[in-house]
């Protein structure tokens, strides 16, 4: 069969390069690509190179920002007394939506798997307990990991190291469905994920 012109071999490799994109996908948007006007592609173009130039992770708390320190770390208005682990910037985004949570965050980018051989190394957490240790006002640790095996995993390797510490650590409880992703979680569920939370 004839190859297709080197240009579109290479965007459809690029593209099937993306989480969940099968090769026909990746045909199949490639084609679409190509079906754009000259502005829409560059539009396309400039706004991935852009999100990559732009966005960095908060030098506190590890969220997506296109600052240095983040708008939430750096919102007066925060409560400092309490921090909220999560594992991904989407993470926090969902509990944002809730409208419920005043604290301040904490995003891991990833969790402790033994069996994918992710330690605690591996996560975000030297961070987290460099954070605690420079600023004594923190009370307490809201765990908000994905309910399944990794993120209790997670959970209880922070708590055990927290508690010592005379740091309050809790762990959203109720609501979320084990197995489930804190990203898909609506909001209700969410909020009495929240509520139900338990000291760790
Ligand atoms: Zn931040």
């Amino acid at each position: 069969m004839k190859q297709y012109p080197r240009s579109l071999n290479k965007l459809i490799n690029e593209l099937g390069k993306l989480p969940g994109i099968g090769g026909k996908t990746a045909q199949r948007l490639a084609f679409h690509v190509l079906s754009l006007t000259d502005r829409e592609a560059e539009a396309l173009a400039e706004s991935i190179v852009e999100a990559k130039r732009s966005l960095h992770y908060c030098s506190v708390c590890g969220n997506l920002t296109d600052k240095d320190v983040c708008g939430i770390c750096s919102d007066a208005s925060r409560d400092r007394s309490i921090i909220c682990v999560v594992e991904t910037p989407q993470d926090v985004m969902a509990m944002e939506r809730i409208r419920e949570f005043k604290g301040t965050y904490h995003v891991l980018h990833g969790a402790i798997s033994p069996a994918e051989g992710i330690g605690p190394a591996d996560i975000n957490l030297k961070s987290l307990i460099e954070r605690l240790q420079g600023d004594s006002d923190v009370e307490e640790v809201i765990i908000a990991t994905n309910p399944n095996i990794e993120g209790e995993a997670t959970a209880m390797y922070i708590a055990r190291l927290l508690k010592p510490a005379g740091i309050k650590v809790t762990r959203i409880a109720h609501g979320i469905p084990v197995g489930g992703d804190l990203e898909y979680a609506d909001e209700v569920t969410l909020l009495k994920a929240v509520e139900g939370r338990r000291e760790l």
